[in-house]
Parts: structure tokens; C-alpha cells; sequence
């Protein structure tokens, strides 16, 4: 083995298939994983007859493929995945069980701390043009599962393949420590999922299953990555929306009411501050991927004026088995055992953890559209109330669908809009659901004016909001709305959708203060060309990129220079940018290399982030995972960004956020 191969073992490969519906081969190459490469030889590495090889800073996802015990074409039984650049998939065929989790856990180490890892994936092959375990046809579709780099790979072993009993165990390679087996909710090959309900769900149509919070429900089948068909305990099947549940199984986190996923410690603190319970606490993601905070309140330290947050470091071990702690002395081999110790035992923390708080109690999110493949929405459905305010499109009024939700309604004029193009792309854009974009429920089309329903946003657009809340906002608050609109724009960026037109009037505020990312990909449907045309009046020239400015170049980077700008108006707290010059003057500055200057309420560390976004080049800009990691790295970090906080309790051998 070569001194800088971590891993090296023959295995099979398929055949791209790169052509839709090219046949499948598989070939047996030498893979040689090392600390910066996956690579594969025909022969013997020494020979140097390299045949591919993967850098891992593009490796986006390693996971083990699902086949539902089908017979495979291939003398290796135990496929996984590598899923590089985003799109491109590799499969490999290991001979064993063992021998594939070793290559899964091994990748999965290597690629812990890329800044691209993907957040869904296809569990199942791409095969002849469609992906098998979701049907879609599209080769980039997104991800129809939920990937988890920290979950534990399947290490049961498969039900035998005809045939092929007694294929595993030939793999002649050293067998790494294993983790203790998983318990219940495994979703091995073949297995049915089991899922916990996040929040209620009240079925709208009769294809539909309703959900109770915490009851438990089997996956028959995803059918695409917002709508699985789920049976309950009764045995009744239907329709759920994917984003009120989560996978039952050990190690997945959402599954317990003392976690939220998407929060950062300014939030993580106003929760815990409203709820003004001694002991409240609550789990969340920590800056450094991979990691998790316990975030506790307390009135009891003496001399701490009121009330403090402690953030602790859940601390992991490999001894050999992984092993949890927030005090070195008390060790678990999973986070919620560690957690319900220290709901009896403070053992070092500021208080033992008595009341869970978490995000999820306050509201449930949008469903991707109100039913399963439902775009088309019913107009007597509507009932109309007030109006919200109009924009190039037409007026937008507050309604409620079927008396129940409230909704956003857009009534579009007449000749204001490419209607029938923007019916057929609605499709797309209601698969496009994240916490962070403001939801598209689907269309009224079949009339005169047509309707565009949305979730509707409590508080209006970013740009009022800012400017109505002059001087009350808190540093932490003002990066807490750019972490926001970062975090839509990496799902736009993920699923290869372009904004075109990012800028604080076109995000919405909800009523608990989140900020979400509104009317993307809708100026390709505007009529008017003052809004379409570059040197067009509404043209949103103090928002673009030079590669726009001159050559109408779109893509995720021309967003991230708006996304920069946004930055800036937010920090501005809703200044117009460059706001003594005209547009023409502006593309003349920014073409000789000017810039914004720096708003007074941001840090240097913040306007550096601003001026990564305004790189000439596009190249050069971050991508919108870079500007999340470092946002949120900003936000846990700066120490000024809130109201005071006591000083870190320092009696734990855990890592204090700050340290
Ligand atoms: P257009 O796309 O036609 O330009 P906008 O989306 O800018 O229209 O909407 C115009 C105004 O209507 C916004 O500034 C905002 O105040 C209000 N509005 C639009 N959508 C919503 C919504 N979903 N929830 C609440 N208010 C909204």
C-alpha cells in the first residue's frame, strides 16, 4: 500500500452513462483513497495506468446505494456512491458489507469539512434515464432523500440475493472499528422507513394522510422529494408533506423536541430569552459542520445580572466507539443519552436541562404546494382580503385558501407578464422548498387576470422593514436576516436555480422575524424591457455583477455580487445603494473596480464578506455554502453582537462558545 493511501482495494466500477440510455459496464479497477484524491488504476497502482480520479474538495456525497434486493449485473454486491461536482455520480461495487462501510465511513471522514456537502441525495441508481427510487427523469433533479454525512451507514446485513448467497466477505481488507448496531428506523435496502411527525398536518384533499406531532408513520414511497405516500398505525396510506417528518432512527436528531436544525446562537438565545424558563435549553447545529451546541438559560449565577445563555460543545470521542460528552467525565454513545442524563443530572452545566425549547413549536412550515402534484389551485377556493401592496406584476392581496391559510394572492395585469411560459416553469419553482424561500402554493391559470398564491409574509418586504426599524437593530439580528437570505439562496444554488434579481425588496419578512427569499427566477417572465433591458430604467443595474452590466451573463455568482449588495442594504438598515449617482454612472464605477463603501454598522470581518461577493470575476466569488459557513461562523463567533453576556462558565472540560 502506497505510504499516502488510506484505503486501496479492488472494486468494480460502473459506467458513467453519461448518454441516457447507454448501456451499463462494470469494470474492476484498483480505488486508492488518499488524503486529497479518490483514484482508480487498471492494474496495479505502481504501474501508474490511472484510469480516473476525483479530488475530494468536489465531493459533495459518499453514501452506500439502495437496490431493494434486485438481482445486480455485477459480481460485487454492495454498491455505494460518490457524487462529485454537485451532479456527477460514481458508482462502486464493494464485495462485502464490511468492505463498503469502511469506503463510505472512510469518504465520509475525508469530506467532513468541504464546503459544498450535499443536503439531499438519490439513495437509489440513476438507470436508464431515471432515477429509480424517486422516477425522476431529470439526471440533475435534486436529491429525493435527505442526506446525512454524520448518519450511520447500513452495516446489517442484506437479505441474500438469489443466487449469491455468501458473496460478502472477500474483501481481505483490515476491518475498522464498527459503532455499536443502530436500533429501531433502520432504513437499510429494502427496509421500510419509519418517520416521526414534526408537526401536525391536516390533509387537504382526500388522497392525503394527516399528521399527528410525534406519531409515528411508514414510508411506502418517496415520490418526490417533497411528498412521500406514508401509511399510519391504522394502516391508512397517503400523501404527507416531507418536511413535517423525520427519519426514525438513532443518530437523527430531529426526531426530538429539544433540536432545531436551522438556528443560529442569536436565535437559539431570543427563543430561549422568550421562554424565560430556568433550565430551558435547547440543541442546535454549531458553527463547525458536523457539530452540535447545547445553548442553556439560567437566572441562577450569581452575580450575572438577570439571566444568562451558556453554549456548550457536545464533545465527540472515538474510544473505539464514537462517544458524546459535555463533561469529560460523562460519556454516551449518543447525543439523546447525553441529553437525558443532563436532563437529571446538571453534572458541570449551569443547570440541568429542564425544558426543551425549540423552533419547531412555533410554527410549521409551508408545504410544497397545498397537496401532492397540486399547482393548479381552484379560485373559489380563494377568499380575498386586504391589500399588501403592488409590484411590476400587479396587486398583491392577503386571502385565505379554503377559509383555513392564509395566503399572498398576485393578481397579474394584463400584458405585464410571458403567463404561459411561467405556468409551465410554476412546476419547477413549487419543488423549490426551503425554510428560507418564500413558498409558491401554486396557480390560478385558467382565468383572466391569472392568480399567483404564496405563503404570505406577515411583515411586508426586507427593504420597509429595514428602513421602518432604523436604529433597533441588534449586529446580531442584522446578520442573523443575511444568514437568512444566505441560507434560501445555497437551496437555489444547489438546485442550479438563478434569482436574477436578489435585492432586500424582494425578500419578505415573516411574523417571527425570518427572512425569506421571494420571486426568484421571475424577471424571465417580465414583459416590460425598462425592467428586462440593462440600460432600462427598472433595470436593477446597482444590484449586478459586470458580466451582467455587459453581457446579460447570469448565474449563481451574479447572484452572490447581488447577495453582496443585499449584504449591504441590510447593514444600511435599507439605504439605497449608491445612492447619489445614476445608474449610468454606476456601471461606469463599477466597471473601473469601484465599490460600495462600508456601511457603519458593519464590521470589517462583515464587509469582507461583502467584498468577496464583488470579486470582477465570477470565478472568484464564494459560493453561496462558502458565504453560509461564513456568516455563520461570524454570528457565532462575535461576542458584540448581542446584548451583553455574562462571561463563559468555564468549569467544563466541553468547549465554550466563546472560548
Ligand atoms: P411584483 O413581483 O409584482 O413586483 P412584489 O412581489 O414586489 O410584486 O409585491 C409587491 C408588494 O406586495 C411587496 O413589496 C410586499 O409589500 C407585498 N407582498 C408581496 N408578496 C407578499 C407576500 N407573500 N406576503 C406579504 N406581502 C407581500
Amino acid at each position: 500500500m502506497n505510504a499516502e493511501s488510506l484505503l486501496e482495494e479492488r472494486l468494480m466500477k460502473r459506467s458513467q452513462q453519461r448518454k441516457r440510455l447507454s448501456p451499463l459496464n462494470y469494470k474492476e479497477r484498483l480505488f486508492v483513497l488518499s488524503r486529497s484524491r479518490l483514484e482508480y488504476y487498471d492494474g496495479r497502482a505502481a504501474k501508474k495506468n490511472r484510469k480516473g480520479s476525483i479530488q475530494l474538495s468536489r465531493i459533495c456525497c459518499a453514501e452506500i446505494v439502495k437496490h431493494g434486493g434486485e438481482i445486480l449485473p455485477c459480481p460485487n454486491k454492495y454498491p455505494f456512491q460518490v457524487v462529485y461536482d454537485s451532479v456527477c455520480t460514481l458508482y462502486v461495487f464493494a464485495p462485502s458489507q464490511d468492505s463498503r462501510s469502511l469506503w463510505v465511513q472512510s469518504l465520509k471522514e475525508e469530506i467532513k469539512h468541504n464546503a459544498q456537502i450535499a443536503t439531499r441525495f438519490h439513495p437509489q441508481f440513476w438507470q436508464e434515464g431515471v432515477w429509480l427510487c424517486c422516477r425522476q427523469t431529470d439526471r440533475q433533479a435534486a436529491g429525493c432523500q435527505q442526506y446525512d454525512l454524520y448518519g450511520d451507514i447500513c452495516r446489517k446485513p442484506l437479505p441474500p440475493i438469489p443466487g449469491e448467497e455468501g458473496a460478502g466477505g472477500q474483501g481481505g481488507l483490515p476491518r475498522a472499528p464498527l459503532a455499536p448496531e443502530e436500533d429501531a428506523g433502520d432504513s437499510g435496502d429494502g427496509g421500510e422507513v419509519v418517520v416521526v411527525a414534526l408537526y401536525d398536518f391536516r390533509g387537504v384533499e382526500p388522497h392525503d394522510l394527516s399528521l399527528v406531532r410525534d406519531h409515528e408513520y411508514v414510508v411506502v414511497e418517496h415520490c418526490d422529494p417533497n411528498w412521500y405516500k406514508a401509511r399510519n398505525l391504522h394502516g391508512s396510506e397517503g400523501y404527507i408533506p416531507s418536511n413535517y417528518v423525520s427519519e426514525k432512527k438513532s443518530g437523527n436528531l430531529q426526531q426530538f423536541s429539544w433540536y432545531s436544525k436551522h438556528i443560529n446562537r442569536n436565535q437559539a438565545e431570543e427563543l430561549l430569552r422568550r421562554e424565560d424558563k430556568e433550565g430551558a435549553f435547547m440543541v442546535r447545529d454549531s458553527s463547525r459542520l458536523g457539530a452540535y451546541t447545547v445553548s442553556v438559560y439560567t437566572k441562577s449565577l450569581a452575580g450575572d445580572r438577570g439571566a444568562a445563555i451558556k453554549h456548550y460543545h457536545i464533545k465527540e470521542v472515538q474510544t473505539p466507539f464514537k462517544q458524546f460528552y459535555l463533561a469529560e467525565k460523562h460519556q454516551f454513545s449518543s447525543i439523546s443519552a447525553l441529553i437525558d442524563y443532563h436532563k437529571h443530572n446538571a453534572a458541570g452545566i449551569v443547570s440541568r436541562l429542564r425544558y426543551p425549547v425549540s423552533k419547531q413549536d412555533t410554527s410549521a412550515p409551508s408545504t410544497a404546494g397545498f397537496s401532492y402534484e397540486k399547482w393548479e389551485i381552484n379560485p373559489s377556493d380563494l377568499t380575498f382580503m386586504k391589500e399588501l401592496g403592488s409590484g411590476q406584476f400587479g396587486l398583491v392581496r392577503l386571502g385565505k385558501w379554503r377559509a383555513r391559510h392564509k395566503v399572498a394572492i398576485k393578481a397579474i395585469r394584463e400584458g405585464a407578464m410571458y403567463e404561459e411560459d411561467f405556468i409551465e416553469e410554476a412546476k419547477v419553482m413549487m419543488r423549490l422548498s426551503h425554510p428560507k424561500l418564500v413558498q409558491l402554493y401554486g396557480v390560478c391559470s385558467q382565468q383572466s387576470p391569472i392568480y399567483i398564491v404564496t405563503e404570505f409574509m406577515e411583515r411586508g418586504c426586507l427593504l420597509n422593514f429595514l428602513r421602518q426599524g432604523r436604529g433597533s437593530f441588534s449586529l446580531g439580528s442584522l446578520l442573523s436576516m443575511c444568514q437568512d437570505v444566505v441560507e434560501g439562496m445555497e437551496h437555489l444554488e444547489l438546485n442550479s436555480f438563478i434569482h436574477r434579481d436578489l435585492a432586500s425588496r424582494n425578500c419578505l419578512v415573516s411574523d417571527s422575524l425570518v427572512v425569506k427569499v421571494s420571486d426568484f427566477g421571475m424577471t424571465r417572465y417580465v414583459l416590460d424591457n425598462q425592467y428586462t433591458s440593462s440600460s432600462g430604467s427598472m433595470f436593477p443595474v446597482k444590484w449586478s455583477p459586470p458580466e451582467v452590466l455587459h453581457y446579460c451573463k447570469y448565474s449563481s455568482k451574479s447572484d452572490v455580487w447581488s447577495y453582496g449588495v443585499l449584504m449591504w442594504e441590510v447593514f444600511s438598515e435599507g439605504r439605497m445603494p449608491f445612492e447619489h449617482s445614476q445608474n449610468h454612472q454606476v456601471v461606469a464605477m463599477v466597471t473601473q473596480g469601484q465599490r460600495l463603501f462600508r456601511p457603519k454598522l458593519a464590521t470589517a470581518a462583515i464587509y469582507d464578506i461583502m467584498h468577496l461577493c464583488w470579486k470582477e470575476r465570477p470565478e472568484e466569488r464564494p459560493s453561496f455554502s462558502q458565504i453560509c459557513t461564513m456568516i455563520s461562523n461570524a454570528l457565532e463567533s462575535d461576542t458584540q453582537l448581542n446584548s451583553p453576556i455574562s462571561p463563559p462558565y468555564l468549569h467544563l472540560n466541553a468547549t465554550l462558545t466563546p472560548p
